[in-house]
């Protein structure tokens, strides 16, 4: 498999966690003309803990563009350049398996999360007659905050509806990508603005939570409202929520809602998925970045301080490993899904 902006925050988890993949190989390495032509090790500044692998030292760099001597690609390539390097990709006959935002919310492309939404990978029949794809296809995964939010929902929705939802981000700064955000901006500080994250969040969660109707998706009937703030973190986004709900519930149903959600992912033993996608911890002061952003290898959401609250309904906290559960590790569990149906190589 190839990996697009390899060289990057999401491109080094990407490599991290592939590293002993039982069915995944890197093979193919591509960023932008800095580093193309480059070994890997010449290329890129490793930023993560431990070594960088020994096996992806001496692949040289390519370019973003097909082909590439590989069966799919991972994605993580900047936004403003994603769109159309995904769609070549796809065209030539790539599935393309991505954490970047351009195709998210096409009608045809589904915004995947193993454990809540796998029947939207229809989604695909209807993306390759619409756009004459032969193989290839674009499958793509929420943003960062996105998916702790909507993995928080996803039970409570099942079980009860929600009707609405106000969610509050503190958001780590490696979510910025490197070097993301100046030290003398974040130092110190609080930055309550992070561009375009509000909106990513509220139409997303929509999609997410929504049904699929015949080859299209019947958006949610949920009302988002989403203030994201950049907070002086490494890694790991927590999420302040406050929901209203369809049908009455009592806490110890909505805690128990949380903690017992498994799905398909879990069923299929897939070898990215968590035991437990929801981890409800009770202590008073918990989830908190540093101590649980890693759990389960970062791919659980931590959901704490659930209670009753007197605007909404509920209101919880929930965390999440933004690089790992919000991109790479999520991407790697979707293409796990795929090869488990038939659909990837
Ligand atoms: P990053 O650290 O800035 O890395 C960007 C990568 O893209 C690098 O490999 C870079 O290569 C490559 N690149 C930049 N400009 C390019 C160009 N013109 N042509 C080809 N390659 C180019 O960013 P990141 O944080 O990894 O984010 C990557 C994508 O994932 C973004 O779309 C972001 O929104 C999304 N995402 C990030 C997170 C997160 O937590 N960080 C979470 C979810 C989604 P060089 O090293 O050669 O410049």
């Amino acid at each position: 498999m190839g990996i697009l902006g390899a060289t990057g925050v999401v491109g080094q988890r990407f490599i991290q966690l592939l590293e002993d993949h039982p069915q995944f190989e890197v093979a193919e390495l591509a960023a932008s003309g800095r580093s193309q032509g480059k070994t890997y090790a010449d290329a890129c500044t490793w930023r993560l803990p431990g070594e960088m692998p020994e096996r992806v030292k001496k692949i040289v760099v390519q370019s973003p563009a097909p082909p590439l001597d590989c069966d799919f690609v991972f994605s993580s390539l900047p936004g403003e350049i994603a769109g159309e390097a995904e769609e070549s990709f796809a065209r030539t006959g790539y599935p393309v398996i991505t954490n970047s935002s351009p195709h998210r919310m096409d009608t045809d492309v589904p915004l995947l999360i193993p454990e809540v939404n796998p029947a939207h990978l229809e989604l695909i029949n209807a993306q390759r007659a619409g756009r004459g794809y032969e193989r290839g296809y674009i499958v793509t995964n929420p943003n960062c905050s996105t998916i702790v939010i909507a993995m928080a929902l996803a039970p409570l929705h099942q079980s009860f509806g929600v009707e609405s939802c106000i969610a509050t981000t503190m958001q780590a700064i490696s979510g910025a990508g490197y070097p993301g955000v100046a030290a003398l901006d974040i130092t110190d500080n609080v930055l309550p603005y992070i561009a375009g994250e509000e909106e990513k969040i509220e139409s997303e969660t929509v999609k997410i939570l929504g049904r699929l109707e015949g080859a299209t998706i019947e958006g949610a009937a949920i009302k988002v409202s989403a203030q994201c703030n950049r907070v002086n973190v490494l890694d790991g986004h927590l999420a302040a929520i406050r929901v209203k709900l369809t049908r009455a519930a009592s806490l110890d149903q909505v805690r128990a809602t949380l903690a017992s959600f498994t799905s398909v992912p879990q069923e299929l033993n897939l070898h990215s998925a968590p035991d437990r996608p929801i981890i409800v911890r009770d202590e008073v002061d918990r989830p908190q970045p540093r101590l649980d952003r890693d759990a389960e290898n970062g791919m659980s959401v931590t959901v704490g301080r659930i209670a009753p609250d007197n605007v909404f309904d509920y209101r919880f906290v929930a965390l999440g490993h933004n690089t790992i559960r919000g991109a790479a590790g999520a991407a790697i569990l979707n293409a796990e899904l795929l090869m488990a149906m038939g659909k990837l190589i």
